[in-house]
């Protein structure tokens, strides 16, 4: 890059040459001065030579390094001085005294030509800025260009449409006129233009070319005071003309020979400087992402070795590469370095267990699943140590290969497993001996059912036969043992029924709850008559149940809900209502309700509020209502406030 600028410096003109060049325009445009004074055609004639070749000379240059500029301005203004030359040149040859053209033509025919050149040298100029930086195709636009030229010229020499310049003997024309200052207005134009977009060209050929236009403007405005062919103002424009040439000439030909970095890359240079700045921008970026990489690896790092989960990397399949402290602790090695290269056999409790767990999990991982398993891993000693084991391959982009390492998650959970066992334990030890105790229950109801018949039996006899023998007391006594006997009856049938729930139960098996309500409303006609009580019930669903426990169930509630009411019109309604999993069921009383404080104990059995003599029951139906609830998989409750009435609610689960 130095070298460039280097090289860039050395061909800057130097002021001498500027000097020089100065000093030979002064004295050139000094002899033509002179020349005119003894021969205008002749001055005339280098004048226009001298911009034609100007013009022609931009235009070989631009042609000819078209295709290493990407300038297309710089095309574009080259083409355009090439056919503002060719008119410039018909010009020269059409002037008065050349004897070119047929003298028919006169004076008007050079004076058209002018016009026409100058319309397209304005109009050029004021393109040229508007294609900075464009791209097009050079030769399409010379075509363009030759057609217009073509067509252009043709409306002076072979249409003769175009409006006359001059006529001979009343001097210029009023279009001759309006074009000159029309020319100079395009110009000015030109001239803003360029300034606007002048940060889009080198500095030292955006002034010259600015110059040339402002030089070309006042070729102009003297060329409009232009009275005769060899006037003076003619004169002075023809020398505006050749200084405004000459300063084009500096700017694309001198400036794009001698510095034809500045002027043809100009472009090159800014999309260099894109890339440089472009470049820092990515490498910046890189460093930032590398320091960002790092600080996640120091994270993971410290993560690795102050976690309270023991965690190890396995390389090159199952052998161990890196792991923490933790992960030492649990299989009882002093440091995890200790662990380093060895097989993950040596953690399996036998080589069997090891080549199974392969088997059974590895292609797991090697479809990049996050492998879970429960497992006895060996500890050093050769004890086993129950552990969760987590596991993934580190690869995200091919989690196939294991190559790449895998990363174990590894929480010691013996203390767990220890728990889940003793819980399994005493689980089995409480099912056995609820067994046993229903057995027992069972077995000892059903057995104290038969002496106690027999002694109710005797007792009933022994009143029959000889009550008239004993006194009053006596046959007190006897009646009160005849009762007892009873009671007792019914509470071994109630314990019986009890201890027969979960171990006679009949299986579940799709039944209408309507129906079944209906039978038990049937068992206490009369009661409900008696009572004068009114009985609701809603629409109830069909349900997967044991048929006969509900009908028990229900049994119980509406007999509790009856027994339980002193009022003078007893209501009882059967409520159900549909919920996520279950059917919430309600049966409602208007009767004496319960403190909330008994709601616990009222499920336990034998538990009464009451005695005997206020209301006759065992305290064994809401302990009967609460097994069959929850042996059907639901959960039995009562809501209630003394003299307000009471609610048993209890639910169903909807799949049986
Ligand atoms: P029992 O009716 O044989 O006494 P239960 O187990 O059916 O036994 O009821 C336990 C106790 O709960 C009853 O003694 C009674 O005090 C109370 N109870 C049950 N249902 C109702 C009710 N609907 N209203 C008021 N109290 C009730």
């Amino acid at each position: 890059m130095d070298n460039y600028q280097h090289s860039l410096n050395q061909h800057q003109p130097k002021s001498e040459a500027w000097i020089f060049s100065l000093a030979i325009g002064i004295i050139g445009l000094a002899g033509l001065a002179i020349v005119s004074r003894y021969n205008f055609l002749l001055f005339h004639g280098f004048a226009e030579l001298f911009s034609i070749s100007v013009a022609w000379a931009v235009f070989f240059l631009v042609w000819n390094t078209r295709h290493v500029t990407d300038a297309d301005s710089l095309v574009f203004i080259g083409i355009a001085y090439f056919f503002i030359g060719l008119v410039d040149l018909l010009h020269t040859l059409a002037y008065k005294g050349m004897g070119v053209f047929s003298s028919h033509w006169g004076a008007n025919l050079p004076t058209q030509l002018w016009i026409l050149a100058r319309y397209m040298e304005s109009v050029s100029l004021i393109l040229f800025p508007t294609l900075f930086q464009k791209k097009s195709r050079p030769a399409l636009m010379f075509a363009c260009w030759a057609g217009a030229t073509g067509l252009l010229l043709s409306t002076i020499f072979y249409w003769q449409v175009f409006p006359d310049c001059y006529i001979e003997g009343v001097g210029l024309t009023r279009f001759k006129i309006i074009s000159e200052y029309l020319i100079c207005i395009l110009l000015s134009m030109a001239f803003v233009f360029l300034y606007l977009r002048k940060d889009m060209i080198d500095a030292v050929v955006f002034k010259l070319l600015a110059v040339s236009i402002l030089m070309t403007i006042c070729a102009e405005l003297a060329f409009t005071f232009y009275v005769s062919v060899y006037g003076f103002s003619n004169l002075l424009g023809h020398f505006f003309k050749i200084i405004s040439f000459y300063l084009i000439y500096l700017a694309l030909v001198n400036s794009g020979l001698t510095r034809p970095y500045q002027t043809l890359f100009r472009s090159l240079k800014d999309s260099e400087k894109k890339y440089q700045n472009a470049y820092a921008q990515m490498e910046q970026n890189v460093r930032k992402r590398t320091r960002e990489i790092e600080a996640a690896a120091y994270e993971f790092e410290s993560l690795f070795n102050s976690s309270q989960v023991g965690m190890m990397v396995l390389k090159g399949g199952r052998v161990f590469a890196k792991g923490n402290q933790r992960l030492a602790d649990i299989l009882g090695y002093a440091t995890p370095e200790e662990l380093e290269g060895i097989s993950m056999q040596a953690l399996h409790l036998t080589e069997d267990k090891f080549k199974e767990f392969g088997e059974q999990h590895y292609n797991r991982l090697h479809q990049g699943e996050v492998l879970q398993v429960e497992y006895e891993l060996r500890r050093k000693d050769g004890s086993a140590v129950w552990c969760s084991l987590s596991g993934k391959a580190l690869d995200k982009y091919q989690p196939g290969d294991l190559d790449k390492g895998v990363l174990w998650i590894i929480d010691d959970i013996s203390n767990r497993k220890q728990a889940e066992q003793e819980l399994k334990d005493t689980l089995s030890k409480l099912e056995r001996s609820n067994d046993e105790l229903a057995q027992f229950a069972y077995v000892a109801s059903h057995d104290l059912q038969e002496p106690l018949r027999a002694i109710v039996g005797f007792l009933q006899l022994l009143e029959s036969r000889y009550a008239g023998q004993l006194d009053e007391k006596g046959q007190q006594y006897i009646l009160r043992s005849v009762n007892a006997g009873h009671r007792m009856q019914v509470l071994i049938q109630d314990l019986l029924t009890l201890s027969r729930i979960d171990t006679q139960g009949r299986p579940f098996e799709s039944s209408n709850l309507n129906d079944i309500v209906k039978e038990v409303l049937n068992q206490f006609d009369r009661q409900v008559q008696q009572k004068r009580a009114t009985i609701h019930v809603e629409r109830l669903p069909n349900l997967m149940v044991d048929s006969k426990q509900i009908h028990v169930l229900f049994q119980n509630l509406l007999s509790n809900a009856l027994k339980y009411n002193e009022h003078s019109a007893p209501i009882v309604s059967i409520g159900c209502k549909s919920l996520d999993n279950d059917y919430r069921f309600s049966v409602t009383d208007n009767g004496i309700g319960i403190d909330p404080k008994f709601f616990e104990r009222i499920f336990i059995v034998f538990q009464r509020l009451h005695g005997r003599k206020e209301y006759s029951g065992t305290g064994v139906g809401l302990t009967l209502c609460k097994k069959i609830v929850e042996r059907h998989g639901g959960t039995i409750w009562i809501d209630s406030k003394k003299g307000k009435g009471s609610t048993v609610f209890f639910t169903l689960p909807k799949k049986g």
